[in-house]
């Protein structure tokens, strides 16, 4: 069982891995989305998505 973590921006909403943080790495912590510095981080053990219309 994989633990990742997922983090969630505050302003957009959206999720992400670390992964995606750290291809940000340098350059602080922000949503790669909208860059937003603001971001949850949340557990998840099941990888859920959820859709955004
Ligand atoms: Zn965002």
């Amino acid at each position: 069982m994989s633990s990742r973590k997922l983090y969630t921006c505050l302003r957009c909403g959206k999720s992400f891995s670390k992964e995606d943080l750290d291809a940000l790495a340098g350059m602080g912590v922000k949503c790669p989305f909208c860059g937003y510095r603001i971001i949850m981080k949340n557990r998840s053990p099941s990888a859920k998505r959820i859709k955004a219309k």
